[in-house]
């Protein structure tokens, strides 16, 4: 499915064919409600589509769909549900190049970074949960003599997903792969702004033979289709990922039935640049840390701190690089920023530049859109860099784009101070040459992850998640397949001689 234009030229892309429907116990369907949402090109304004959209009623019938193919998926051998799993990571990695512009022409992602990251990552975490189905083991537990205690791991039933608009492809692979792997059937809510490659997964899903209602997905509004799945007295857990209000409204909701709870929220990343740093892979790594998919990333490196000593040297080249970078059409292989994914959050962002200069912040570069005609009508944001202060709203607020606010500090007392001055604990990173700065800093960090001369890795075999306002629960490894499952123990009276309680 190649829809290249005779010109060859990549910008001129349109996908051949298009799901804008539901998918519900496997049939594309329109939503109940009848109404639809209009899909948005942020490069240039453009509708793509118009997708269906799925209200409270779709909702329900998508569970009743996953319930009725529950009790057959959870029971199929998981070495076989592994099967189709790895069946979908190759048919990803066959579709790369289509798969990658879809998700450049909806999100705004350069199709460079879709080839190297968002679809690799993708196809390599359906990957590792097929490999994994059948290797998350039970135990047997050491208890008196006589018995036999085992702990099975079960699925927790259906399960609900909701994405959030900023890496729809690699977030829905982080939630489904490891869901599915355990045995659980899934209703997802894509975010309504970025869809199309979470209806494309699912197109996969049905031809590799993943059977009907085991994944249904609804795009439709956060306020009527998430906050059912949030509620909904058959949906046995909920994974979220997206803002902390947000996530503070999915709380609440889930009381009704006791929801199992997986939370991936806000943050607020401190990248810290000490004075034995090499300054050449830190100045890159830090670039990577903010730039990457304009800054659209909760683990973005969005503070950068640097030791008071190599901040003009570091700065001088981090303010080169960063002016250096190629905005433009995602779609275009040499672009290295895009634009952002829709106007209202380049509102947002712009928005943050404007209280930057209330608060006296020192914008060294970007605060602005760029002034190139060719980008007028889309969402794009020139790279921002501010010199801020540590309490300042721009230090301790998410703005989720491509702004950074950049803090000095004099010794590692300070730059721990600084770095756990915020809410948020989700990723933090720090750039020196001594090993022993970089062990105490990584236990002493309120963060669920830490990059040590790095800066925002991922890997499907190693947890994904944070603390204090930035979530809990993980994505991830084994302990995604934990948050899957409920263990289950079981006693069996092989031989025990047990004294009557009660002797008579
Ligand atoms: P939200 O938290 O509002 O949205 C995230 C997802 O939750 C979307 O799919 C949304 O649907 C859905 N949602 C919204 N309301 C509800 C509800 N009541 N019940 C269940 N689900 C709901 O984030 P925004 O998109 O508004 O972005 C605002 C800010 O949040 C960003 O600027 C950023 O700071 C942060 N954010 C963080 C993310 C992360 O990766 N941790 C991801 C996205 C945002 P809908 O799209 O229809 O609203």
């Amino acid at each position: 499915m190649d829809g290249m234009s005779a010109s060859n030229d990549p910008t001129a892309w349109k996908p051949a064919s298009l799901r804008n429907k539901l998918f519900i116990g496997g049939e594309w369907v329109d939503g109940i409600g009848g109404g639809t949402i209009d899909v948005i090109n942020p490069h240039d304004g453009s509708v793509i589509t118009a997708i269906a959209e799925a209200t409270s009623a779709d909702v329900d019938r998508a569970v009743e769909a996953a319930q009725k193919a529950f009790p057959a998926w959870s029971s199929m051998a998981a070495m076989d549900r592994g099967r189709l799993l790895l069946k979908l990571a190759d048919r990803i990695e066959e579709e790369q190049a289509e798969l990658g512009r879809l998700e450049a022409l909806n999100t705004g992602h350069p199709f460079r970074d879709t080839q190297i990251l968002d679809v690799p990552r993708t196809a390599v975490t359906y990957r590792y949960f097929g490999g994994m189905a059948d290797k998350f083991e039970g135990s047997v537990i050491p208890v008196e003599a006589g018995f036999l205690n085992y702990l099975a791991r079960e699925p927790v039933g259906v399960v609900g997903q909701i994405v959030p608009w900023n890496f729809p492809l690699m977030f829905t692979s982080w939630k489904m792969a490891p869901a599915l792997a355990a045995g659980n059937c899934i209703v997802i809510k894509p975010s309504e702004i970025t869809p199309l490659s979470t209806l494309r997964i699912a197109e996969l899903m049905q031809e590799v033979g993943i059977p009907d209602g085991v994944v249904n997905v609804v795009p439709g509004y956060g306020h009527t289709a998430g906050a059912r799945i949030s509620e909904h007295p058959n949906i046995a857990k909920v994974a979220f990922t997206g803002s902390t209000a947000t996530g503070r409204t999915v709380v609440k909701a889930s009381a009704g039935n006791l929801k199992k709870l997986q939370l991936e929220l806000g943050g607020k990343g401190a990248n810290i640049v000490f004075e034995d740093a090499t300054i050449p892979a830190a100045v890159g790594g830090s670039a990577f840390a903010i730039w990457h998919n304009q800054g659209q990333a909760c683990i973005a490196g969005s503070r950068l701190m640097l030791h008071e000593s190599i901040a003009d040297a570091f700065m001088e080249k981090f303010i080169g690089l960063t002016e250096s970078i190629r905005l433009g059409n995602p779609l275009d292989p040499a672009t290295e920023m895009g634009p952002l994914t829709s106007k209202m959050h380049q509102q947002r962002v712009l928005d943050y530049c404007e209280v930057a200069r209330e608060e006296g912040g020192d914008i060294v570069t970007g605060g602005a859109a760029p002034n190139d005609p060719a980008l007028a009508a889309g969402c794009y944001v020139r790279p921002t860099i501010v010199r801020a202060k540590p309490a300042d709203r721009v230090c301790q607020e998410e703005v989720f784009g491509p702004f950074v606010s950049v803090m000095t500090f004099k010794d590692d007392a300070e730059a721990l101070e600084i770095a756990n001055g915020t809410e948020y604990g989700l990723g933090s990173g720090l750039w020196t040459a001594d090993l022993k700065r970089a062990h105490k800093l990584a236990g002493a960090l309120h963060a669920g992850m830490v990059w040590i001369n790095s800066y925002k890795r991922v890997n499907p075999g190693s947890p994904f998640g944070g603390v204090g306002q930035s979530g809990y629960g993980r994505e991830m490894g084994f302990e995604a397949m934990r948050e899957y499952t409920h263990p289950k123990s079981v006693w069996v009276n092989v031989d025990a001689q047990i004294p009557p309680y009660y002797p008579r």
